[in-house]
């Protein structure tokens, strides 16, 4: 830990005035801290597995999974049946709904959390800056991603809690009046009761579910063992604790 004087987290944090009397005269820089934009990262794994001979099919809901009989035999969407040997469910706050009919515990609960993107000069937020009242990254240059509150409430309510938060971000570093705020959203985060639930969801192996917290952290990981569970039919000692119970 270092005073903000020497450290400056970011190197453009403000060591003097209001922003230094509000978050304090100290700052960690943890070096090995890193940070990715889930969406542009999950675009370009789509694509890779598209061209890698994938299908993808956009804007195709799954309204249902196909039981035939016992089994489960693919699924249901509002372009017709899809059929598969193994359906791999990694719809987030919706698994536990799609698996419904099936005799598994899936105790997953939705979270929600709200973040704006920002256009800021390069540079200006270098890695990761948190603080008491806000966590700020750039994704790329000039572009930030910036945590606000979530508010239960009117569009207007929740615009306005996008706003105060720019205020503030302007507030803490120099040159942050050139921040504009670009958009902001609300999203759904699958929070499971006991830790990550991943592997089949039924005795005959006909469903596989991977539904955690914190899902962009853990995905590289989770994604190698769960592609080599499922090729190799290979159990993975480390998910061995994160399985559902099937009834
Ligand atoms: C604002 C915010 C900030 C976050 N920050 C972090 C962070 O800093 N670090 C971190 O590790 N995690 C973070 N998370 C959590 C992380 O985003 C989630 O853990 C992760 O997205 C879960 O991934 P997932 O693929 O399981 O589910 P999701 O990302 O929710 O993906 C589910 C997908 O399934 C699709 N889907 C749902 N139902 C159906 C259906 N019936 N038919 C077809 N498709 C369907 C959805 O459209 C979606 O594309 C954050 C989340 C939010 C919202």
């Amino acid at each position: 830990m270092r005073s903000d004087t020497d450290a400056h987290h970011s190197g453009s944090r403000r060591s003097t005035g209001r922003s230094s009397a509000r978050f304090g005269r100290q700052a960690v820089h943890i070096p090995s801290d890193a940070g990715v934009d889930a969406t542009a990262l999950t675009t370009a794994l789509v694509a890779a597995a598209e061209a890698h001979g994938a299908t993808v099919r956009y804007g195709t809901a799954v309204t249902s999974l196909h039981l035939s009989g016992e089994r489960v035999a693919g699924v249901l969407t509002a372009t017709g049946p899809h059929p598969a040997a193994t359906v791999v469910l990694t719809a987030g706050t919706d698994v536990p709904a799609l698996c419904g009919p099936l005799p598994v515990d899936l105790p997953v609960a939705s979270s929600p959390a709200a973040l704006a993107r920002i256009t800021a000069p390069p540079g200006l937020v270098r890695t990761i800056v948190a603080n008491p009242e806000f966590e700020v990254r750039e994704v790329r240059d000039g572009d930030l991603v910036l945590t606000l509150p979530h508010v239960d409430g009117p569009p207007a309510l929740r615009e306005r809690a996008a706003h105060d938060a720019l205020g503030r971000l302007r507030t803490a570093f120099r040159g942050g009046d050139q921040c504009r705020l670009v958009g902001h959203g609300t999203g759904w985060r699958p929070v499971p009761a006991h830790g990550p639930l991943i592997g089949y969801a039924t005795h005959d192996r006909s469903v596989y579910v991977a539904v955690m917290h914190s899902g962009v952290t853990l995905a590289p990981t989770v994604g190698r063992l769960v592609a080599d569970e499922l090729v190799t039919g290979r159990p993975a000692r480390e998910l061995l604790r994160c399985r559902p119970r099937v009834r």
